[in-house]
Protein backbone atom coordinates (compact mmCIF):
# COMPACT_ATOMS: atom_id res chain seq x y z
CA UNK A 1 0.00 0.00 0.00
CA UNK A 2 2.50 2.39 -0.20
CA UNK A 3 4.74 1.75 -3.10
CA UNK A 4 5.23 5.54 -5.41
CA UNK A 5 4.48 4.36 -8.78
CA UNK A 6 4.67 7.22 -11.82
CA UNK A 7 2.26 8.10 -13.99
CA UNK A 8 3.34 9.16 -17.45
CA UNK A 9 2.10 9.96 -20.98
CA UNK A 10 4.44 7.77 -22.74
CA UNK A 11 6.45 5.06 -22.29
CA UNK A 12 9.21 3.62 -24.75
CA UNK A 13 10.16 -0.01 -25.26
CA UNK A 14 13.06 0.12 -27.14
CA UNK A 15 13.03 -3.62 -27.99
CA UNK A 16 15.23 -2.96 -31.45
CA UNK A 17 18.18 -2.06 -29.64
CA UNK A 18 17.60 -5.05 -26.61
CA UNK A 19 18.03 -8.75 -27.57
CA UNK A 20 15.76 -9.56 -25.65
CA UNK A 21 12.93 -12.36 -26.67
CA UNK A 22 9.73 -11.15 -27.35
CA UNK A 23 8.52 -13.25 -24.92
CA UNK A 24 10.05 -11.44 -22.13
CA UNK A 25 9.20 -8.26 -23.36
CA UNK A 26 5.85 -8.80 -23.10
CA UNK A 27 6.14 -10.65 -19.42
CA UNK A 28 7.50 -7.91 -18.06
CA UNK A 29 4.72 -5.39 -19.29
CA UNK A 30 2.68 -7.67 -17.34
CA UNK A 31 4.00 -5.68 -14.43
CA UNK A 32 3.10 -2.72 -16.28
CA UNK A 33 -0.32 -1.21 -14.88
CA UNK A 34 -1.68 0.84 -17.84
CA UNK A 35 -4.61 1.58 -19.27
CA UNK A 36 -2.86 2.13 -22.96
CA UNK A 37 -1.67 -1.76 -22.63
CA UNK A 38 -0.73 -1.77 -26.52
CA UNK A 39 -0.07 -5.70 -26.33
CA UNK A 40 0.49 -7.21 -29.35
CA UNK A 41 -0.32 -11.17 -28.80
CA UNK A 42 0.65 -11.95 -32.49
CA UNK A 43 4.40 -11.48 -32.82
CA UNK A 44 4.21 -9.41 -35.62
CA UNK A 45 2.16 -7.13 -34.52
CA UNK A 46 4.66 -5.89 -31.78
CA UNK A 47 4.89 -2.36 -31.71
CA UNK A 48 8.30 -0.67 -31.14
CA UNK A 49 6.29 2.40 -29.45
CA UNK A 50 3.27 1.37 -26.96
CA UNK A 51 0.90 4.17 -28.27
CA UNK A 52 -0.32 7.19 -25.82
CA UNK A 53 -2.69 7.66 -23.01
CA UNK A 54 -2.50 7.48 -18.90
CA UNK A 55 0.19 4.98 -18.63
CA UNK A 56 1.08 4.00 -14.33
CA UNK A 57 4.75 1.91 -13.97
CA UNK A 58 4.83 -0.27 -10.53
CA UNK A 59 7.99 0.84 -9.82
CA UNK A 60 10.95 0.61 -12.01
CA UNK A 61 12.10 -2.41 -10.27
CA UNK A 62 9.49 -4.18 -11.42
CA UNK A 63 11.53 -4.23 -15.09
CA UNK A 64 13.98 -6.85 -15.47
CA UNK A 65 17.38 -5.05 -15.39
CA UNK A 66 18.10 -6.77 -19.05
CA UNK A 67 15.57 -4.82 -20.54
CA UNK A 68 16.54 -1.29 -21.62
CA UNK A 69 13.17 1.01 -20.94
CA UNK A 70 13.95 4.69 -22.48
CA UNK A 71 12.87 7.29 -20.13
CA UNK A 72 9.00 8.10 -20.35
CA UNK A 73 8.78 11.50 -21.87
CA UNK A 74 6.41 13.64 -20.21
CA UNK A 75 7.21 12.13 -16.76
CA UNK A 76 4.40 13.58 -14.18
CA UNK A 77 5.91 11.53 -10.73
CA UNK A 78 2.31 11.08 -8.70
CA UNK A 79 2.62 9.41 -5.17
CA UNK A 80 -0.59 7.62 -4.13
CA UNK A 81 -1.01 4.05 -2.71
CA UNK A 82 0.07 1.00 -5.28
CA UNK A 83 -2.90 -0.75 -5.82
CA UNK A 84 -3.97 -2.88 -8.92
CA UNK A 85 -7.26 -2.28 -8.17
CA UNK A 86 -9.06 -0.30 -9.95
CA UNK A 87 -12.48 -0.05 -9.09
CA UNK A 88 -15.08 -0.99 -6.09
CA UNK A 89 -18.40 -2.46 -6.84
CA UNK A 90 -21.36 -2.22 -4.46
CA UNK A 91 -24.28 -4.00 -3.88
CA UNK A 92 -27.61 -2.18 -2.81
CA UNK A 93 -29.85 -4.48 -0.07
CA UNK A 94 -28.36 -5.38 2.63
CA UNK A 95 -25.06 -3.56 1.79
CA UNK A 96 -25.92 0.02 1.40
CA UNK A 97 -29.83 0.05 2.24
CA UNK A 98 -30.93 -1.91 4.95
CA UNK A 99 -33.74 -3.78 3.34
CA UNK A 100 -33.04 -7.19 3.98
CA UNK A 101 -35.83 -7.49 6.55
CA UNK A 102 -38.12 -5.38 4.36
CA UNK A 103 -37.89 -8.50 1.47
CA UNK A 104 -38.40 -11.20 3.72
CA UNK A 105 -41.69 -9.56 5.24
CA UNK A 106 -42.51 -8.86 1.34
CA UNK A 107 -41.95 -12.65 0.57
CA UNK A 108 -43.65 -13.84 3.14
CA UNK A 109 -46.63 -11.81 2.52
CA UNK A 110 -46.58 -12.81 -0.89
CA UNK A 111 -46.19 -16.44 -0.29
CA UNK A 112 -48.83 -16.41 2.23
CA UNK A 113 -50.75 -14.47 -0.56
CA UNK A 114 -51.09 -17.81 -2.98
CA UNK A 115 -51.35 -20.68 0.36
CA UNK A 116 -47.51 -21.27 0.59
CA UNK A 117 -46.34 -21.68 4.28
CA UNK A 118 -42.67 -20.95 4.86
CA UNK A 119 -40.49 -19.90 7.75
CA UNK A 120 -38.82 -16.21 7.88
CA UNK A 121 -35.69 -18.38 8.05
CA UNK A 122 -36.00 -20.38 5.12
CA UNK A 123 -36.65 -17.17 2.88
CA UNK A 124 -33.92 -15.05 4.99
CA UNK A 125 -31.24 -17.32 4.06
CA UNK A 126 -32.25 -16.68 0.18
CA UNK A 127 -32.11 -13.00 0.45
CA UNK A 128 -29.13 -11.30 -2.09
CA UNK A 129 -30.26 -13.56 -4.97
CA UNK A 130 -32.94 -12.16 -7.83
CA UNK A 131 -36.14 -13.49 -7.54
CA UNK A 132 -36.20 -15.18 -11.10
CA UNK A 133 -34.18 -17.65 -8.50
CA UNK A 134 -35.36 -17.48 -5.12
CA UNK A 135 -39.14 -18.86 -6.10
CA UNK A 136 -37.99 -22.34 -7.78
CA UNK A 137 -34.92 -22.54 -5.08
CA UNK A 138 -37.49 -22.12 -1.99
CA UNK A 139 -40.78 -24.16 -3.56
CA UNK A 140 -39.08 -26.49 -6.37
CA UNK A 141 -39.46 -26.51 -10.19
CA UNK A 142 -43.25 -26.78 -10.30
CA UNK A 143 -44.00 -23.69 -8.33
CA UNK A 144 -41.81 -22.22 -9.81
CA UNK A 145 -43.44 -22.78 -13.29
CA UNK A 146 -46.97 -22.25 -12.19
CA UNK A 147 -46.92 -19.20 -9.47
CA UNK A 148 -43.51 -17.82 -10.09
CA UNK A 149 -44.32 -14.96 -12.00
CA UNK A 150 -47.29 -14.20 -9.41
CA UNK A 151 -44.85 -14.62 -6.42
CA UNK A 152 -42.89 -12.44 -7.74
CA UNK A 153 -45.34 -9.50 -8.71
CA UNK A 154 -46.80 -10.16 -5.53
CA UNK A 155 -43.86 -9.80 -3.79
CA UNK A 156 -43.09 -6.10 -5.57
CA UNK A 157 -46.01 -5.18 -4.85
CA UNK A 158 -45.91 -5.76 -1.09
CA UNK A 159 -42.28 -4.70 -0.57
CA UNK A 160 -42.91 -1.55 -2.55
CA UNK A 161 -46.15 -0.79 -0.08
CA UNK A 162 -43.93 -1.36 2.86
CA UNK A 163 -41.05 1.02 1.63
CA UNK A 164 -43.39 3.71 0.90
CA UNK A 165 -45.01 3.28 3.85
CA UNK A 166 -41.87 2.37 6.63
CA UNK A 167 -39.07 4.44 4.23
CA UNK A 168 -35.93 2.91 3.73
CA UNK A 169 -32.44 4.19 4.99
CA UNK A 170 -28.96 3.91 4.29
CA UNK A 171 -26.30 1.99 6.75
CA UNK A 172 -24.70 4.11 8.11
CA UNK A 173 -21.00 5.27 6.87
CA UNK A 174 -22.10 4.88 3.24
CA UNK A 175 -20.75 8.53 1.86
CA UNK A 176 -17.84 7.85 4.20
CA UNK A 177 -16.83 4.88 2.74
CA UNK A 178 -17.20 6.00 -0.91
CA UNK A 179 -15.67 9.07 0.23
CA UNK A 180 -12.29 6.78 0.99
CA UNK A 181 -12.82 4.75 -2.25
CA UNK A 182 -12.64 8.18 -4.40
CA UNK A 183 -9.52 8.89 -2.02
CA UNK A 184 -8.40 5.89 -2.97
CA UNK A 185 -8.38 6.39 -7.08
CA UNK A 186 -11.00 3.59 -7.80
CA UNK A 187 -14.00 4.29 -9.55
CA UNK A 188 -17.29 3.00 -8.06
CA UNK A 189 -20.41 0.85 -9.31
CA UNK A 190 -23.62 -0.21 -8.15
CA UNK A 191 -23.80 -4.28 -8.89
CA UNK A 192 -27.45 -5.29 -7.70
CA UNK A 193 -29.31 -8.14 -8.58
CA UNK A 194 -32.69 -5.58 -8.10
CA UNK A 195 -34.80 -4.30 -11.18
CA UNK A 196 -34.26 -1.01 -12.20
CA UNK A 197 -37.59 -0.66 -10.90
CA UNK A 198 -37.05 -1.44 -7.45
CA UNK A 199 -33.94 1.21 -7.24
CA UNK A 200 -35.93 4.05 -8.04
CA UNK A 201 -38.88 2.95 -5.24
CA UNK A 202 -35.76 3.13 -3.12
CA UNK A 203 -34.00 5.99 -4.50
CA UNK A 204 -37.57 7.83 -3.82
CA UNK A 205 -37.51 6.72 -0.23
CA UNK A 206 -34.12 7.73 0.51
CA UNK A 207 -33.82 10.74 -1.19
CA UNK A 208 -31.73 10.47 -3.66
CA UNK A 209 -30.06 8.42 -6.79
CA UNK A 210 -27.35 5.80 -6.95
CA UNK A 211 -26.05 7.68 -9.77
CA UNK A 212 -25.60 10.58 -8.07
CA UNK A 213 -23.15 8.74 -5.87
CA UNK A 214 -21.09 6.21 -8.04
CA UNK A 215 -19.65 6.79 -11.16
CA UNK A 216 -22.12 3.45 -12.89
CA UNK A 217 -25.13 1.33 -11.98
CA UNK A 218 -25.68 -2.03 -13.21
CA UNK A 219 -29.52 -3.61 -12.18
CA UNK A 220 -30.77 -6.50 -13.01
CA UNK A 221 -32.04 -5.40 -15.88
CA UNK A 222 -28.70 -5.10 -16.76
CA UNK A 223 -28.30 -8.90 -16.36
CA UNK A 224 -29.65 -12.07 -18.26
CA UNK A 225 -29.74 -14.37 -15.14
CA UNK A 226 -29.13 -12.42 -11.29
CA UNK A 227 -26.68 -13.41 -8.63
CA UNK A 228 -25.13 -15.85 -7.72
CA UNK A 229 -24.64 -15.97 -11.75
CA UNK A 230 -21.81 -13.59 -12.47
CA UNK A 231 -24.10 -11.25 -15.14
CA UNK A 232 -24.39 -8.43 -13.00
CA UNK A 233 -21.20 -8.38 -11.86
CA UNK A 234 -19.80 -8.63 -15.58
CA UNK A 235 -22.22 -5.81 -16.46
CA UNK A 236 -21.12 -3.46 -13.55
CA UNK A 237 -17.27 -3.89 -15.11
CA UNK A 238 -18.05 -3.62 -18.61
CA UNK A 239 -20.08 -0.35 -17.95
CA UNK A 240 -16.41 0.80 -16.05
CA UNK A 241 -15.02 -0.56 -19.09
CA UNK A 242 -12.30 -2.76 -16.49
CA UNK A 243 -11.79 -6.28 -16.42
CA UNK A 244 -13.31 -7.83 -13.03
CA UNK A 245 -9.42 -9.35 -11.98
CA UNK A 246 -9.18 -5.23 -11.39
CA UNK A 247 -12.57 -5.17 -9.27
CA UNK A 248 -13.99 -6.15 -5.93
CA UNK A 249 -17.08 -6.45 -5.14
CA UNK A 250 -18.63 -5.34 -1.72
CA UNK A 251 -21.99 -7.43 -0.87
CA UNK A 252 -23.52 -8.89 2.34
CA UNK A 253 -24.72 -12.49 1.09
CA UNK A 254 -23.31 -15.80 0.04
CA UNK A 255 -24.82 -14.67 -3.45
CA UNK A 256 -22.35 -11.27 -3.68
CA UNK A 257 -19.53 -13.82 -2.67
CA UNK A 258 -20.75 -16.62 -5.42
CA UNK A 259 -21.38 -14.23 -8.10
CA UNK A 260 -17.95 -11.95 -7.61
CA UNK A 261 -16.15 -14.99 -7.53
CA UNK A 262 -17.34 -16.51 -10.89
CA UNK A 263 -16.88 -13.28 -12.90
CA UNK A 264 -13.16 -13.42 -11.57
CA UNK A 265 -13.34 -10.49 -9.60
CA UNK A 266 -12.74 -10.22 -5.68
CA UNK A 267 -15.28 -10.12 -2.94
CA UNK A 268 -15.05 -7.90 0.20
CA UNK A 269 -18.04 -9.01 2.54
CA UNK A 270 -19.52 -7.19 5.48
CA UNK A 271 -21.38 -9.33 8.25
CA UNK A 272 -24.34 -7.18 8.73
CA UNK A 273 -26.69 -9.53 6.80
CA UNK A 274 -27.93 -12.79 7.06
CA UNK A 275 -24.56 -15.00 6.01
CA UNK A 276 -22.03 -15.29 8.40
CA UNK A 277 -18.51 -14.68 8.99
CA UNK A 278 -17.22 -18.75 8.32
CA UNK A 279 -20.05 -19.17 5.46
CA UNK A 280 -18.74 -15.95 3.70
CA UNK A 281 -14.67 -16.85 3.68
CA UNK A 282 -15.17 -20.43 2.46
CA UNK A 283 -17.74 -18.81 -0.23
CA UNK A 284 -14.25 -17.13 -1.49
CA UNK A 285 -14.52 -13.32 0.07
CA UNK A 286 -11.27 -12.02 0.63
CA UNK A 287 -11.88 -10.18 3.34
CA UNK A 288 -14.47 -9.43 5.91
CA UNK A 289 -15.70 -6.43 7.61
CA UNK A 290 -18.33 -5.87 10.37
CA UNK A 291 -20.14 -3.20 8.73
CA UNK A 292 -18.93 -0.06 6.47
CA UNK A 293 -17.68 1.94 9.27
CA UNK A 294 -15.48 -1.03 9.70
CA UNK A 295 -14.51 -1.91 5.97
CA UNK A 296 -13.59 2.44 5.71
CA UNK A 297 -11.32 1.99 8.75
CA UNK A 298 -9.64 -1.34 7.57
CA UNK A 299 -10.08 0.00 3.40
CA UNK A 300 -6.25 -0.69 2.68
CA UNK A 301 -6.24 -3.86 4.19
CA UNK A 302 -8.92 -4.78 2.14
CA UNK A 303 -7.89 -3.98 -1.27
CA UNK A 304 -4.62 -5.69 -0.20
CA UNK A 305 -6.10 -8.62 0.31
CA UNK A 306 -8.44 -8.42 -2.83
CA UNK A 307 -5.35 -8.18 -4.99
CA UNK A 308 -1.83 -9.15 -3.74
CA UNK A 309 0.21 -9.49 -6.76
CA UNK A 310 1.17 -5.89 -8.65
CA UNK A 311 -0.01 -6.96 -11.34
CA UNK A 312 -3.12 -4.50 -13.12
CA UNK A 313 -5.00 -6.87 -15.49
CA UNK A 314 -6.74 -5.46 -18.90
CA UNK A 315 -8.00 -7.69 -21.40
CA UNK A 316 -5.08 -7.09 -23.84
CA UNK A 317 -2.33 -8.37 -20.91
CA UNK A 318 -5.14 -11.65 -19.82
CA UNK A 319 -4.56 -12.44 -23.37
CA UNK A 320 -0.84 -11.88 -24.03
CA UNK A 321 -0.19 -13.85 -20.59
CA UNK A 322 -2.23 -16.96 -22.50
CA UNK A 323 0.24 -16.79 -24.89
CA UNK A 324 2.61 -18.40 -22.87
CA UNK A 325 0.31 -21.11 -21.63
CA UNK A 326 -0.54 -21.90 -25.30
CA UNK A 327 2.92 -21.85 -26.27
CA UNK A 328 4.07 -24.51 -24.24
CA UNK A 329 0.52 -26.86 -24.61
CA UNK A 330 1.74 -26.48 -28.63
CA UNK A 331 5.24 -28.20 -27.47
CA UNK A 332 3.69 -30.30 -25.29
CA UNK A 333 2.07 -31.35 -28.51
CA UNK A 334 4.94 -31.72 -30.33
CA UNK A 335 5.97 -34.39 -28.14
CA UNK A 336 2.86 -36.33 -28.46
CA UNK A 337 1.35 -34.95 -25.34
CA UNK A 338 -2.28 -34.33 -24.72
CA UNK A 339 -2.02 -30.40 -26.01
CA UNK A 340 -2.26 -28.50 -22.05
CA UNK A 341 0.21 -26.05 -21.48
CA UNK A 342 0.32 -23.36 -17.90
CA UNK A 343 2.58 -20.98 -17.27
CA UNK A 344 2.95 -19.50 -13.74
CA UNK A 345 4.07 -15.63 -13.19
CA UNK A 346 5.43 -13.71 -10.00
CA UNK A 347 3.59 -11.20 -8.62
CA UNK A 348 5.25 -8.50 -10.54
CA UNK A 349 4.45 -10.33 -13.43
CA UNK A 350 7.84 -11.63 -14.69
CA UNK A 351 7.63 -15.59 -15.79
CA UNK A 352 8.91 -18.01 -13.31
CA UNK A 353 8.24 -21.29 -15.34
CA UNK A 354 5.98 -22.90 -17.71
CA UNK A 355 4.79 -26.43 -18.50
CA UNK A 356 2.80 -29.07 -20.08
CA UNK A 357 0.75 -31.89 -19.40
CA UNK A 358 3.15 -35.07 -19.67
CA UNK A 359 1.34 -38.00 -19.12
CA UNK A 360 2.39 -39.91 -22.05
CA UNK A 361 6.26 -39.00 -21.35
CA UNK A 362 5.60 -40.28 -17.77
CA UNK A 363 3.22 -42.81 -17.05
CA UNK A 364 1.67 -40.68 -14.91
CA UNK A 365 -1.76 -39.31 -14.60
CA UNK A 366 -0.85 -36.73 -12.49
CA UNK A 367 1.88 -35.18 -14.64
CA UNK A 368 -0.24 -32.11 -15.26
CA UNK A 369 0.82 -28.69 -17.13
CA UNK A 370 0.07 -26.95 -13.92
CA UNK A 371 1.48 -29.22 -11.48
CA UNK A 372 4.97 -29.45 -14.53
CA UNK A 373 5.27 -25.73 -14.03
CA UNK A 374 5.10 -25.58 -10.31
CA UNK A 375 7.76 -28.82 -9.89
CA UNK A 376 10.47 -27.28 -11.87
CA UNK A 377 9.94 -23.53 -9.95
CA UNK A 378 10.39 -25.83 -7.10
CA UNK A 379 13.51 -27.22 -9.05
CA UNK A 380 15.07 -24.21 -9.55
CA UNK A 381 14.51 -23.39 -5.89
CA UNK A 382 12.77 -20.08 -7.17
CA UNK A 383 10.34 -17.88 -4.54
CA UNK A 384 7.12 -17.52 -5.76
CA UNK A 385 6.39 -14.67 -3.50
CA UNK A 386 2.44 -13.45 -2.86
CA UNK A 387 0.15 -12.36 -5.88
CA UNK A 388 1.14 -15.54 -8.48
CA UNK A 389 -0.33 -15.75 -11.63
CA UNK A 390 -1.27 -18.97 -12.59
CA UNK A 391 -2.12 -19.33 -16.04
CA UNK A 392 -3.82 -22.77 -17.58
CA UNK A 393 -4.68 -23.25 -21.39
CA UNK A 394 -7.69 -25.59 -20.06
CA UNK A 395 -9.85 -25.37 -17.20
CA UNK A 396 -7.40 -26.31 -13.83
CA UNK A 397 -8.50 -29.82 -11.87
CA UNK A 398 -9.11 -29.71 -8.68
CA UNK A 399 -5.67 -31.07 -7.77
CA UNK A 400 -3.91 -28.26 -9.69
CA UNK A 401 -6.39 -25.76 -8.08
CA UNK A 402 -5.49 -27.12 -4.96
CA UNK A 403 -1.76 -27.08 -5.39
CA UNK A 404 -2.40 -23.12 -6.99
CA UNK A 405 -3.92 -22.19 -3.36
CA UNK A 406 -0.97 -24.17 -1.42
CA UNK A 407 1.57 -22.14 -2.94
CA UNK A 408 -0.37 -19.34 -2.72
CA UNK A 409 -1.46 -18.35 -5.85
CA UNK A 410 -3.53 -15.20 -6.35
CA UNK A 411 -4.99 -15.34 -10.30
CA UNK A 412 -6.06 -18.24 -12.00
CA UNK A 413 -6.55 -17.50 -15.71
CA UNK A 414 -7.36 -20.31 -18.07
CA UNK A 415 -8.47 -21.00 -21.43
CA UNK A 416 -11.06 -23.62 -22.11
CA UNK A 417 -13.51 -24.45 -19.58
CA UNK A 418 -13.35 -28.45 -18.39
CA UNK A 419 -17.28 -28.97 -17.97
CA UNK A 420 -17.20 -32.18 -16.82
CA UNK A 421 -13.84 -31.87 -14.39
CA UNK A 422 -12.98 -27.97 -14.06
CA UNK A 423 -12.01 -27.44 -10.79
CA UNK A 424 -12.95 -23.72 -10.65
CA UNK A 425 -16.67 -24.34 -9.08
CA UNK A 426 -15.99 -27.02 -7.09
CA UNK A 427 -13.39 -25.75 -4.48
CA UNK A 428 -13.93 -23.93 -1.39
CA UNK A 429 -12.65 -21.59 -0.30
CA UNK A 430 -9.77 -22.34 2.77
CA UNK A 431 -10.38 -20.83 5.70
CA UNK A 432 -6.24 -20.63 7.06
CA UNK A 433 -5.27 -16.70 7.00
CA UNK A 434 -2.12 -17.31 4.94
CA UNK A 435 -4.29 -19.68 1.60
CA UNK A 436 -6.92 -17.77 -0.27
CA UNK A 437 -8.72 -19.01 -3.23
CA UNK A 438 -7.08 -17.69 -6.03
CA UNK A 439 -9.50 -15.35 -8.43
CA UNK A 440 -10.51 -16.99 -11.26
CA UNK A 441 -11.09 -15.49 -15.04
CA UNK A 442 -12.09 -18.35 -16.91
CA UNK A 443 -12.57 -18.51 -20.77
CA UNK A 444 -9.65 -15.98 -22.17
CA UNK A 445 -8.70 -17.32 -25.92
CA UNK A 446 -10.85 -20.82 -25.52
CA UNK A 447 -11.35 -20.75 -28.95
CA UNK A 448 -7.55 -21.30 -29.61
CA UNK A 449 -6.83 -23.70 -26.76
CA UNK A 450 -10.20 -25.49 -28.32
CA UNK A 451 -8.33 -25.62 -31.47
CA UNK A 452 -5.39 -27.34 -30.44
CA UNK A 453 -7.48 -30.39 -29.01
CA UNK A 454 -9.26 -30.68 -32.57
CA UNK A 455 -5.76 -30.64 -33.97
CA UNK A 456 -4.72 -33.04 -31.53
CA UNK A 457 -7.34 -35.50 -32.13
CA UNK A 458 -7.28 -35.28 -35.81
CA UNK A 459 -3.19 -36.24 -35.44
CA UNK A 460 -2.41 -38.03 -32.73
CA UNK A 461 -5.21 -39.00 -31.21
CA UNK A 462 -3.79 -41.53 -28.47
CA UNK A 463 -6.43 -44.26 -27.24
CA UNK A 464 -5.71 -43.54 -23.52
CA UNK A 465 -6.64 -39.94 -23.92
CA UNK A 466 -9.15 -39.93 -26.94
CA UNK A 467 -12.76 -40.52 -24.30
CA UNK A 468 -11.20 -37.27 -22.51
CA UNK A 469 -10.86 -34.90 -25.04
CA UNK A 470 -13.71 -36.25 -27.39
CA UNK A 471 -16.13 -35.12 -24.56
CA UNK A 472 -14.70 -31.97 -23.75
CA UNK A 473 -14.61 -30.89 -27.27
CA UNK A 474 -18.51 -32.12 -27.23
CA UNK A 475 -19.24 -29.92 -24.05
CA UNK A 476 -17.57 -27.15 -25.78
CA UNK A 477 -19.31 -27.11 -28.79
CA UNK A 478 -20.45 -24.75 -30.40
CA UNK A 479 -23.68 -22.47 -28.70
CA UNK A 480 -22.04 -24.44 -25.31
CA UNK A 481 -19.53 -21.69 -24.31
CA UNK A 482 -20.49 -18.66 -21.88
CA UNK A 483 -23.63 -20.50 -21.20
CA UNK A 484 -25.73 -18.78 -18.06
CA UNK A 485 -25.34 -21.16 -15.00
CA UNK A 486 -28.80 -20.23 -12.71
CA UNK A 487 -28.57 -24.02 -11.14
CA UNK A 488 -25.64 -25.35 -10.43
CA UNK A 489 -25.46 -23.96 -5.99
CA UNK A 490 -25.21 -27.21 -4.72
CA UNK A 491 -23.02 -25.94 -2.12
CA UNK A 492 -25.05 -22.93 -1.00
CA UNK A 493 -28.46 -24.23 -1.92
CA UNK A 494 -27.02 -27.24 0.81
CA UNK A 495 -26.93 -23.87 3.33
CA UNK A 496 -30.20 -22.85 2.70
ZN1 LIG B 1 -4.81 -30.57 -13.12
Amino acid sequence: MSIAHFEVDWLYFNIGSVSTPIASVRTSIASVRTSIALVSTAHSRESRRLAPGACTIATRAAFPEEIAVAPPRHAVCTVFPAMTLRAILLDVDGTLVDTNEAHVLAWLEALEAFGYRVGHDRIAVEIGKGGDLLVSDVLGKDVEKKDGEGLRKAHGEFYKKRIERDGASFFPGVEELLETIRGAGLRTAIATSSKKKDLELLEKALGRTFESMVDKVATGDDAEVSKPAPHVVEAACKMLGEDPLVCALVGDSLFDTASARRAGAASIAVTQGFATREELVEAGARFIARDLGHLRESFGEAVAAASRGKVSFDSSLIEALMDHALEAAREGMAKGEVPIGAALFSGMGSLLASGHNRACETGDVTAHAEMDAFRKVAAEGKEIGPGAILVSSLEPCVMCLGAAMEVGVDVVIYGLKAPADGGTERLQAPRSPENMLPRIRGEVRAGESRELFVTWLARLGTPAQRPYVEQLLAETGKGKEKKPEPKDEAKLEGKG
